[in-house]
């Protein structure tokens, strides 16, 4: 198994304000080369630490990805330690002077002494070419390790990896097959009952590795294969042949089990389910929103292709705003107050009617931190569906801070069409 290591440079990524978003496409990418990350690490802008980094990633895996500080600021402190813990003195490369000056040129910017910093490369090092930005990356050989150092604006790292470093890799022998990944996505089970239900399918010193993901989206299962150590002889061709069709029946049995909770796999999104389903059965759907304020109608319309069937999004906040745009009755809302099922009913009855769409989705619900109250707790969130026969109502209790509330109430809703459409039982909240 090749082995990695994700080194994240930059400040910033350890003061709370930004997140480290490119170890994930990078682990994604090394995983699709059957490149195993085993460590990630984040070092702020500091020549000694970013050294001790290098020096335990390099002990420890075979591959070492480095994104973050090669710009031309006094801050972009990788060329410098990689200089320093491999011994390698920068030296300035014409090639890549050239370069810059011409990008600078071509952008009609003047051009100033620091930006030729990134033309310093320590001795021996592969430059990797920049095609979409200024600060060139560098690859070499270090002692048994292979290290690779990319930009840390994330574009520019991605297109690096995809157009110098992946062939890089091939070329000296590191590519293996993909590591097989699959995920089941479920909304509306705990991660214990996701545990329990299916933890017999999977041995533990099998062929696969399971993972759980609680997120506010729902429970993932995910399947990732296990490598053996020897991968290239013929005996191992077949172990992955067989791996392939024991994990399509692993995914098969484990979401017979979590049936009717399983709403996608891999990549899908809730959204993308339910805007298929709607596509491919005609239906056209108008949404009413009040505690999400717009979410579910911007989730729908997040899915290209959308304008086929979603009609119209209502944000109706205030009561003033039920009963004049939906048409709930003030008595209705005095009665029973705004988060209830009977208002819900009415929401989704109301766009329903106003739009002509096959389908009204209403939510309705207590975000927090305001606005709860013993019979009416913070998260308590009602759903309601009007179809041409029968309008639903579904009551959610759901836990977490107003934005993860939101977030729910947005997937329990979609959950709600996607039953509806699939032909699948409502369920319990
Ligand atoms: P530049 O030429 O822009 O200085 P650089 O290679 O020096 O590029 P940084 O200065 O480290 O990269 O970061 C550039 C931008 O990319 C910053 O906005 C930074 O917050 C962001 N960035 C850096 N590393 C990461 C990361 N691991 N994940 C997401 N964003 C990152
Ligand atoms: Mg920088």
């Amino acid at each position: 198994m090749i082995s990695a290591e994700i080194i994240a440079i930059g400040s910033e990524l350890l003061l709370g304000g930004r997140t480290d978003t490119n170890s994930v496409f990078l682990s994604e990418m090394l995983a699709n080369l059957g490149i195993e990350v085993g460590f990630k690490t984040v070092v702020g802008d500091n020549v000694s630490h970013i050294c001790q980094a290098l020096v335990v990633a390099s002990r420890r895996v075979d591959i070492v990805v480095v994104s973050g500080g090669l710009g031309p600021t006094i801050d972009d402190l990788t060329r410098d330690s990689v200089a320093r813990v491999t011994g390698r003195p920068l030296r300035r490369r014409d090639r890549v002077v050239k370069a810059i000056k011409e990008r600078f040129d071509r952008q009609r910017r003047e051009i100033t002494t620091n930006q030729l910093r990134q033309a310093q490369l320590p001795m021996g090092a592969d430059c990797l070419t920049n095609s979409v930005g200024t600060a060139p990356g560098f690859s070499m050989k270090w002692g048994k390790c292979r290290l690779i150092c990319l930009p840390g604006v994330s574009h520019e790292a991605r297109q690096m990896f995809t157009e110098t470093v992946q062939p890089l890799l091939s070329r000296e022998g590191y590519v293996r097959p993909p590591l097989r990944m699959r995920t089941i996505h479920t909304f509306g089970l705990l991660e214990g009952h996701v545990d329990e239900a299916i933890a017999d399918l999977v041995p533990k010193s099998g062929r696969f590795r399971l993972g759980l993901l609680a997120s506010p989206m729902g429970v993932s299962v995910s399947l990732t294969e296990i490598h053996p150590e020897h991968e290239k002889n013929k005996e191992n061709r077949l172990f992955f042949d067989n791996n392939k069709v024991e994990l399509e029946v692993l995914v098969k049995s484990i979401s017979t089990r979590l049936y009717p909770h399983v709403y996608g796999y891999d990549h899908e999104k809730m959204e993308e389910v339910v805007g298929n389903r709607l596509r491919d059965s005609g239906l056209s759907i108008s949404v009413a929103e009040s505690c999400t304020g717009g979410l579910i109608g911007h989730r729908i319309t997040q899915v290209a292709g959308s304008s086929g069937y979603f009609e119209r999004g209502v944000v109706c906040y205030s009561n003033h705003a039920k009963t004049s745009l939906l048409g709930v009755s003030p008595a209705i809302l005095r009665r029973y107050g705004a988060v209830s099922a009977q208002v819900a009913r009415r929401m989704a009855e109301g766009v329903r009617e106003g739009s002509g769409t096959a389908l009204g989705l209403s939510v309705t619900g207590i975000a927090g931190p305001l606005g709860g109250t013993a019979a009416k707790p913070v998260g308590l969130v009602y759903v309601g569906l009007s179809t041409p026969n029968k309008t639903f109502i579904r009551e959610f209790r759901f836990h977490g801070d107003r934005g993860i509330v939101k977030l729910r109430s947005s997937q329990g809703a979609l959950d709600v069409v996607r039953r509806h459409v699939c032909g699948l039982p409502m369920g319990d909240a």
